[in-house]
């Protein structure tokens, strides 16, 4: 029997939660719970880790899981990375579910750069106004440069102290609009976009405002991970499933 164990926390990992659920496909939803209250979902939800490879190994065996899908963040690695080596340990066929990542075009101003150390190198050392679309759990890094603003956007209220000494923190869930973005990045005189190479249309709307605006992007790369099957549609992970963990719908990509 079918039981698909979903990796979440995207917005295709929600879509595909809502066609395995009209479809009647046995899942279950896991959540990493960086959130207060994340989105319902039409599949029973787990929330929080499961203790590293080991402890997914024997979530796996204990569920009787016959398949993975990682649909999680491009940024979250380390959940990417324990899928891959506890699927293989436990003998359960895995399938990454990855959106696409974005590309600069005309009137883009970006640098890449491979971490959040790299981010913190490509800024003024002080007087820029950044816009810091990278989420909560990396600030500290950007610390070392005092001399700017920092402006965040927040899923929930920041639970302590900001570790920044100028910032300033919005509460906002996604999707954003351009028009909306313009007029935050106005509003906040800002002179620096950083953000994460997550792809997809959610969060795109910072980085057409920044073109908009003439303003430089510091994008940062999606880190490395291990090979392992990949597709890009959603039709392909349920052709996948279909077809029990045969090849034909995606292709092995490696780093
Ligand atoms: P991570 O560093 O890959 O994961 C850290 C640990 O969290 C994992 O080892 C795992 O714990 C647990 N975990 C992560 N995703 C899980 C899931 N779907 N179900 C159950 N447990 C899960 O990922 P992260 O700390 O969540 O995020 C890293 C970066 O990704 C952040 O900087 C953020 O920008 C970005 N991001 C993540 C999410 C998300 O939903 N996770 C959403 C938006 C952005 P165990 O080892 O104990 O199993």
């Amino acid at each position: 029997m079918t039981r698909v164990l979903l990796l979440g926390g995207t917005t295709e990992a929600s879509r595909l939660a809502e066609v395995l659920a009209a479809r009647g496909v046995e899942a279950v939803f896991s959540y990493a719970g960086r959130t207060e209250a994340p989105k319902a979902q039409p599949l029973p939800q787990r929330v929080g880790g499961f203790g590293g490879v080991a402890g997914l190994v024997a979530y796996l065996r204990e569920g009787r899981f016959t398949h993975v899908v990682d649909a999680t963040h491009p940024f979250a690695a380390q959940m990417s990375r324990n899928a891959v080596a506890a699927c293989a340990e436990a003998g359960v066929p895995l399938i990454a579910l990855e959106r696409p990542a974005w590309q600069a075009g005309p009137g883009d101003d970006w640098v890449a750069v491979a971490d959040v150390a790299g981010a913190v190198a490509a800024l003024p050392d002080r007087g820029a106004r950044v816009f810091l679309a990278i989420g909560k759990q990396t600030l500290e890094p950007f610390a070392a440069k005092p001399g700017n603003f920092y402006l965040l956007r927040l899923v929930d209220p920041p639970e302590g102290a900001l570790p920044l000494a100028d910032a300033e923190a919005v509460i906002a869930r996604g999707p954003f609009t351009e028009e909306g973005d313009v007029a935050l990045m106005r509003a906040r005189g800002i002179t620096h976009v950083v953000a994460k190479n997550a792809g997809g249309a959610g969060a795109e709307a910072k980085l057409a405002a920044a073109r908009a605006l003439g303003l430089r992007v510091v994008m940062i790369d999606r880190p490395a991970l291990p090979a392992r099957r990949v597709v890009g549609e959603i039709g392909a992970v349920l052709d996948w499933i279909v077809h029990s963990g045969t090849v034909s719908a995606g292709t092995e990509r490696g780093v």
